[in-house]
């Protein structure tokens, strides 16, 4: 757990303890802080510095039943699934964070893998959002990605295995935002595959000359 070396930036920290990150970028945060202990510390933090500024806040008078109305919207909570997941889907993994296989198996449609390209699956999962794509990646081993301009903001967050480009190598937990404007090839590590989990905002722009041929089926498709 403490080989994670890429981390998000910390103003993404500070959205997500104040519960003003998007829903997609917030998942991509979430199954980060299981491998990261270095940001769940940083998040403690700031969820100490949030409530000393929300303890500062003068009281506002509130209606007196409110209070009963407050606990019996908690009674009707359905009880929390805290079970083990179960396997309707062979994508779910023991290792990744629970976030991600309840996903995986709340989706809607059971996600399944379509193949891009002869080293590439992409499995789309359901988030109850429209603003981004959310989907697990899988680059096989020695896989070669297509090399890509980011039309819009990517979160990554690897799961098994790593995967490497022309900046670093990215092992599980490690997280990278991608700009618009950044190109990049992602590579398969040889010793095995890699799966991630992604969230993106708009649709990315192949800059190989045999881009084309992949751009349909890489086309936004947010669900
Ligand atoms: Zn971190």
């Amino acid at each position: 757990m403490s080989t994670v070396n890429h981390h998000p930036e910390s103003s993404m920290l500070v959205d997500f303890s104040a519960g003003n990150l998007a829903t997609a970028p917030s998942i991509c945060v979430s199954a980060h802080l299981h491998f990261c202990n270095q940001c769940r510390n940083e998040l403690l933090r700031l969820d100490q510095v949030g409530s000393n500024l929300m303890s500062e806040v003068e009281p506002t008078e509130v209606g007196e039943h409110l209070f009963d109305s407050v606990m019996s919207q908690i009674d009707q909570l359905p009880e929390s699934d805290t079970a083990e997941v179960s396997s309707t889907s062979d994508m779910a993994d023991s290792r990744y964070p629970l976030l991600v296989n309840k996903l995986i198996n709340g989706s809607e449609s059971v996600p399944k893998w379509r193949r891009l390209s002869r080293w590439l699956d992409v499995a789309q999962v359901t988030t109850g959002q429209n603003e981004y794509e959310v989907a697990l990646h899988k680059i096989c081993a020695g896989g070669k990605t297509p090399r890509h301009n980011h039309g819009g903001q990517e979160f990554t967050v690897v799961l098994k295995g790593s995967f490497s480009d022309e900046q670093a190598v990215y092992k599980e937990g490690d997280f990278l935002s991608c700009q618009p404007g950044d190109v990049h090839q992602p590579l398969g590590a040889q010793n095995g595959e890699c799966i991630c989990l992604s969230a993106l905002a708009a649709p990315i722009e192949l800059s190989s000359p045999f881009g084309f041929l992949m751009k349909p089926w890489l086309r936004i498709n947010p669900m």
